[in-house]
């Protein structure tokens, strides 16, 4: 079988190309290749010599995911649907905005954890992503999306906050972001990366140590009792124990500040009390916070907060001193937005059939 070099971070080709007698430069060159120019033809890596050249086609190649479909919104959003095999696809989303262009990458096919309000948590979980499906869907939409006429890269940020949970598929993600990092591939720095968390203690420990990029982590609860109702991971890793390692992550952060995601379903989560319990909560933790309007999915069982209800709580916090933004919603005529992204997921935790016997709480 070939090696796939998209698997590779610059370390790691570096160590590959060594084995074989390949000098460093050399694997710095395939590197940029691949990545800044896009190129999966070693043929039309130019400037390599060919005896490099045959080696490669014989025993390498880059294989990215191969596109199932695109989809452009009114609104300029785009989405990709790659096959990641076996009947399995994950979506990618290009959000664009004044003053950059961010990529939405997903991290495994559907999800284990089970958020009751996201529908990828619906169509349960399959397995993780590759390093090369993972950096493949950003290799995809550069080489879609180009630069700009100033001539920088349209996709200028990356967030980690597409399907699955990404710290629970640690080490592809950790190395998928450190080509993204490197100079010889994306060269993106680590504020425009963020990784997005439901809260996973000992991989969030360890990322602090191995990559710190920003960091998002999905909130959605002002105390334990509803939050292990909403976000069933924080029956295993409640509040107290996620903040205190929230804490000790700003120490390595490249922001000083943690952004909480909190999702706004009406009647739930978001009264003036919940606001009120929130910032005690949060009270010594330098943080921001975003909500999301909730996107609705057939039969989720929870319906969106009024704007009057949004902009009460936004207040609320805000009059805290606190720093708010509300998620815009972007791409929801092609089912985009924040978790709407289901993808095509072979469910092996059988949590679709699951999901089809309980009796619907919807209207
Ligand atoms: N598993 C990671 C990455 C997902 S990021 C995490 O939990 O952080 C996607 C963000 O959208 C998370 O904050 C998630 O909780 C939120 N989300 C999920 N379903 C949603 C929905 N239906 N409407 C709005 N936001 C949703």
């Amino acid at each position: 079988m070939k090696t796939n070099l998209l698997d590779f971070s610059l370390p790691q080709l570096l160590d590959h190309f060594a084995a074989q007698g390949e000098k460093p430069f050399r694997a710095k060159q395939v590197m940029r290749w691949v990545h800044q120019m896009g190129e999966a033809d070693f043929d039309a890596m130019t400037d390599l010599a060919k005896s490099l050249r045959e080696k490669l086609n014989a025993n390498a190649e880059v294989k990215v995911p191969a596109l199932i479909t695109g989809q452009a919104s009114d609104d300029g959003t785009r989405k990709w649907l790659l096959d990641v095999g076996t009947g399995n696809g994950v979506e990618t989303v290009f959000i664009p905005e004044d003053d950059r262009g961010t990529l939405c990458v997903s991290s495994q096919v559907g999800c284990a954890l089970d958020c009751t309000f996201c529908s990828t948590a619906r169509q349960g979980f399959n397995r993780n992503l590759s390093t090369a499906e993972i950096i493949g869907q950003l290799w995809w939409a550069n080489k879609s999306m180009g630069v700009t006429p100033k001539n920088e890269r349209v996709i200028s940020n990356v967030v980690m906050m597409g399907m699955g949970e990404p710290l629970a598929n640690y080490d592809n993600v950790v190395n998928a972001m450190s080509i993204m990092l490197d100079d010889h591939a994306y060269g993106l720095s680590r504020r425009r990366v963020t990784l997005s968390t439901s809260g996973l203690v000992p991989a969030l420990d360890r990322l602090r140590e191995d990559c710190p990029v920003a960091l998002a982590v999905s909130l959605h609860a002002p105390n334990d009792t509803l939050r292990d109702e909403l976000v069933p991971i924080n029956q295993k890793y409640p509040l107290r124990t996620l903040l205190a390692a929230c804490e000790r992550y700003l120490e390595k952060a490249p922001r000083d500040f943690v952004t909480f995601e909190y999702v706004m379903l009406d009647g739930v989560n978001d009264r003036p009390h919940h606001a009120q319990e929130l910032i005690a909560l949060v009270r010594d933790l330098p943080c921001k916070f975003n909500l999301i309007p909730f996107n609705p999915f057939p039969n989720s069982g929870y319906a969106r907060s009024s704007n009057n209800s949004i902009r009460a709580f936004r207040e609320i916090l805000q009059a805290a001193g606190f720093v708010v933004t509300v998620r815009k919603t972007r791409g929801d005529d092609i089912d985009a937005a924040c978790g709407q992204l289901a993808g095509k997921v072979q469910d092996k935790t059988r949590r679709t059939i699951q999901w089809q016997d309980r009796p619907t709480t919807d209207a």
